[in-house]
Parts: structure tokens; C-alpha cells; sequence
């Protein structure tokens, strides 16, 4: 098998530098500290690198022509959409020499076609503004995420991002029929088809969803769209405990069928550092705590509150047996919105709280409530004092296990020092459950050291293979995924 040798800038990259530079125009680039200094950190304040440049090209024709200098050359390209990812896959580390190439001015929605149901756009589209312009043509782009005013969907498909709607519509790959790609030796591969069928040899597009920028740079997609729900409820149910919750998700599947859009656990603890932590929130149900929660939103084509009686008889019957506790429907969009900030704002307001060990994991919806039980066992007997902050997308088995530092007796740094261990703990768990240790965020740097732990040989070698076969030289977002 082909291996990816690590790439070198040669000699002649200044030259190649100024190339990128006139392919790019003044606008298109930049090596100001300041204005790169953003670029140069993730989101989670856990890793910094530097860049030569910082490149910002406004069309497929600059990125081609920055990418073929740079395949030329062998100067290393790290993608970045909205620097939202995660796990370390947008930003460049303190050895890299090369380029970020940030995705922003390609912000162009291209076409939409409400009778296809599609909608073409470039990679540097906020998520936000394409749900926007789909909903101008009343029709629903559906991926939704806390970050989605600020990712892009070029990075959204390099994560193949899931969100909130999963169980619903899918994850972003699911959402995706074709795409614009610029090839690691700078080719532009145009697969703007917008097709429900299309057997035509290998399913190519798949292989860029969920690639993290290591295969090519994503230059534009055609997106599904769905007719725009003209009936949405949304309610915060409190429910004893996990169990309870995936047996209420079943008893509204059953009731109402594809209604359920989104069913998203939230534990007490990371309700309390919401109300702690973020302006502008309050508890739905004044000062009774609760032990869990899951908010919960149906959604269809019929009237405006056709789905309201069907849903309040559920929770009701549910109530009667014990599997909820007490319910609170928005009574208008804002209070809507306003469940949703809670669920939203569950990563920031862990910020003040201290560090934090996270894991994304999944597993069968079954063995949700028996994962969180078992999990947390084990991370409070391997670490008295942890704060357990359980939550996410219950109703696609995808939790976000997050482990806080105790309150007392701990430093950040000292705490972090514990994420080998800890994560061992829950992954390995996890893996017996036959489970994913990274549900939706991807590789990045983080996981790197678990794709090789726990995938089986042939699968790994599978994706060498492929990145060598793409990109032989090893310039695209180089030592992330494989
Ligand atoms: C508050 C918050 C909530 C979140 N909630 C969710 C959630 O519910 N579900 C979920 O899945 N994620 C979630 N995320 C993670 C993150 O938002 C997603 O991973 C998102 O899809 C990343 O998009 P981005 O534009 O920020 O990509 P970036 O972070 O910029 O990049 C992500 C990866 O894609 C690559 N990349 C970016 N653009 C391109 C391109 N055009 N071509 C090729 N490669 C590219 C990068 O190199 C990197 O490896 C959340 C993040 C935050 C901060």
C-alpha cells in the first residue's frame, strides 16, 4: 500500500507564496497576526498553531488555482469553514508551514429549484443563511445545530454534521445529492447533480461527507430541501431519569409517527449551569427541579396545531404512569425558542464551570439510559468529585457525555492531564456496547490515537489507501483523520 509522505514546502515556496497571492488578489489574502490570530485557534481554547498565510479565495476557479500551486509546491493546506469543529480539524499545529484556506467569501446560494426540492450553494455558506433562503421559497433546509450562525456548510459536510433533527431527516450526508470538489492536485470535479437516483459507478460524493478536509476541498453541494412544516409544538417534559425519556420517545413515535423532530435529553446538572452561566434564561418550570428533561418538538404539514391534542394525550398518559413528571408546552414561537436556549447553551455555560473531558458517543437508542448509568458509575468511581454533564440527541442514541472538574481541589491543567484516563473509561464502555466514540463531531487531532485503537485493521488501511490514491503528496489538512 501506498503511504502519505509528509509534506515539504520546497525551495521555491516563496515564489509559490506570491503565486497564491496574484491567483488570489489583495482581498484574498492575508499574513497580518491580528487578523489570522482567530483563525489560528479553536473553538474550545484547546489547541494553537501558526500559518504562513491565511488565503480567503472567492470562487471554485482561485481555490483550484491555489490548490494546484500548492500540490506543485508541496505546501500543506489546512480547510477551515467556521472554525466551530470540535475536534481540533480546522486549525492548523505549531509546526505547520502552510495554508489555511477559509471558505467565507464562497457564500453564494447558486439556485433553488422548490420543485426539485434543492437548493445549490457555495461551501462558505453560513448554515443559518441557507436555512433563511429556504424557508424565502417555504420550503425547510432541516440540519440544525447550536453553532448554525456561524458554521459553514462546507464544514458541516466535511463533518458530516448531525444536530438536532436528526431522527428526522437524517445527518448532513443524508441531506446532500451532489457536489463541487476541488481535487488535492487542484482538478475541479463538478458533481452538482441533483439527483434522487443515480447509479453511475461509485457513489463519489460520499466519500468527501465526513472526510474533514483530508480528500479535497468542498467547493459548492446541492442540498435536499423538504416542504416547510406548517405545524410545529414544542414542549419540556421532566421525566425520573433516562429510562423514562426513551420510553416516552417510543410512546410519541407511536402516537404520532414521524411527527417526533427532535428529542434531545438535557440531565439536571447541565440545566443548572445554564441557568448559572447564561443570561437570559430561566427554568420552565420555576423553582422545582427536576432530574431530567427532554425537550421535545413535533412537527407536520397539517394545520397549525393539528398535532398539539395528540401530543398533550401522550405526555398526559405517560404522566398518569409515572414516565413523566410534569410538562410545559411554548405557548408561542419565543417560548420556543426560548426551551431551545437551554438545550443551545449547554457548551457555553460549561466554559465558567471549569475544564471539561467530552466524549460524543452513540449507542443503540435501547441502551442509552443503560450507557449513561454505567458511564457514570465508572467516571465517579475513577474521579471523586467529577461532575457528570449528560445530554444531547437521545432520540438518535448520539449522547455528549461530558465530565466537568470537581468543584474543589482541581486545576484546569491538572484536570486535562486526567482525559487519557478518562476517556478509556468511556470509550472502551462504549465500545462494548457497540457503540461509535465519535458520533457526529469526527476525527480531527483528537481521536486520531481511537480511529487506530478500536477501528479493525482493514478499515484503517482502507482510508490510507484512499488518501494516498486522492492525495499522494499528503498536502490536504495533513495529520488529521488518518
Ligand atoms: C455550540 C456548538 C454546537 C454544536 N452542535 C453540533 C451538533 O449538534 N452536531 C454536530 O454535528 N456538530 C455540532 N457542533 C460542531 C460543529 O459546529 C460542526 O462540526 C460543524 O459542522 C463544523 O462546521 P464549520 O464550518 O465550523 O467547520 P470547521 O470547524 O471550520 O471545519 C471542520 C472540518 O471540516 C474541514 N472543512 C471545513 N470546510 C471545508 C471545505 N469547504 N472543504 C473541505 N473541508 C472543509 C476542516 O478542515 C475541518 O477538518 C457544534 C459546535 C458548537 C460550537
Amino acid at each position: 500500500m501506498n503511504e502519505v509522505q509528509p509534506s515539504r514546502p520546497s525551495a521555491r515556496s516563496d515564489e509559490a507564496f506570491a503565486r497564491i497571492k496574484a491567483a488570489v488578489g489583495e482581498k484574498g489574502w492575508t499574513s497580518d497576526p491580528a487578523e489570522m490570530a482567530p483563525r489560528l485557534k479553536d473553538e474550545r481554547g484547546l489547541w494553537q498553531g501558526r500559518a504562513a498565510m491565511l488565503v480567503r479565495p472567492a470562487s471554485t476557479a482561485e481555490v483550484a488555482a491555489v490548490v494546484g500551486i500548492c500540490n506543485a509546491h508541496g505546501i500543506p493546506i489546512v480547510p477551515q469553514g467556521g472554525n466551530t469543529g470540535l475536534v481540533g480539524g480546522s486549525v492548523p499545529d505549531m509546526q505547520f508551514n502552510g495554508i489555511v484556506l477559509a471558505m467565507g467569501r464562497m457564500n453564494r446560494i447558486r439556485a433553488v429549484d422548490p420543485v426539485n426540492n434543492t437548493i445549490t450553494v457555495e461551501a462558505g455558506c453560513i448554515l443559518a443563511a441557507i436555512q433563511q433562503a429556504a424557508a424565502e421559497q417555504n420550503r425547510l433546509f432541516p440540519l440544525s445545530l447550536g453553532a448554525e450562525g456561524t458554521c459553514q456548510i462546507g464544514g458541516n459536510l466535511s463533518t458530516n454534521a448531525g444536530g438536532t433533527a436528526v431522527l428526522r431527516y437524517g445527518n448532513m450526508r443524508e441531506l446532500m445529492l451532489g457536489l463541487e470538489v476541488v481535487l488535492p492536485n487542484g482538478e475541479i470535479w463538478d458533481g452538482l447533480r441533483g439527483l434522487r437516483k443515480d447509479n453511475t459507478g461509485y457513489a463519489l460524493r460520499h466519500l468527501f461527507v465526513g472526510a474533514e478536509g483530508t480528500l479535497g476541498i468542498i467547493t459548492a453541494a446541492v442540498l435536499k430541501l423538504f416542504p416547510l412544516p406548517r405545524d410545529r409544538q414544542t414542549a419540556f417534559a421532566a421525566v425520573p431519569t433516562p429510562e423514562a425519556a426513551v420510553a416516552l420517545l417510543n410512546r410519541l413515535q407511536d402516537s404520532t409517527g414521524e411527527a417526533v423532530t427532535g428529542y434531545e435529553l438535557i440531565g439536571r446538572l447541565p440545566l443548572d449551569m445554564v441557568l448559572r452561566n447564561i443570561a437570559g434564561t430561566g427554568d420552565p418550570f420555576g423553582a422545582r427541579p427536576f432530574p431530567q428533561y427532554v425537550l421535545i418538538e413535533l412537527s407536520g404539514q397539517g394545520a397549525e396545531g393539528t398535532l398539539r391534542a395528540p401530543f398533550e394525550e401522550t405526555l398526559a398518559a405517560a404522566q398518569a404512569d409515572g414516565v413523566v413528571l410534569d410538562a410545559v408546552f411554548a405557548a408561542s414561537t419565543a417560548q420556543a425558542r426560548a426551551f431551545w436556549k437551554l438545550r443551545d447553551s449547554i457548551n457555553e455555560a460549561q466554559k465558567p464551570e471549569g475544564a471539561s473531558i467530552k466524549h460524543d458517543v452513540a449507542v443503540p437508542v435501547s441502551r442509552v439510559a443503560e450507557f449513561i448509568a454505567r458511564a457514570t458509575k465508572a467516571a465517579e468511581a475513577a474521579l471523586a468529585g467529577v461532575r457528570v454533564v449528560a445530554f444531547g440527541h437521545v432520540g438518535d442514541g448520539n449522547i455528549h457525555f461530558n465530565l466537568t472538574q470537581p468543584l474543589q481541589g482541581w486545576t484546569r491543567e491538572k484536570y486535562l492531564g486526567e482525559w487519557e484516563r478518562m476517556q478509556r473509561i468511556v470509550h472502551d464502555l462504549v465500545m462494548e456496547m457497540n457503540g461509535s466514540f465519535s458520533a457526529e463531531h469526527g476525527i480531527g487531532r483528537l481521536k486520531m490515537g481511537e480511529l487506530v485503537r478500536y477501528r479493525p485493521p482493514v478499515e484503517l488501511a482502507m482510508m490510507k489507501t484512499l488518501k494516498a490514491a486522492l492525495d499522494p503528496k499528503g498536502i490536504m489538512n495533513p495529520g488529521r483523520v488518518v
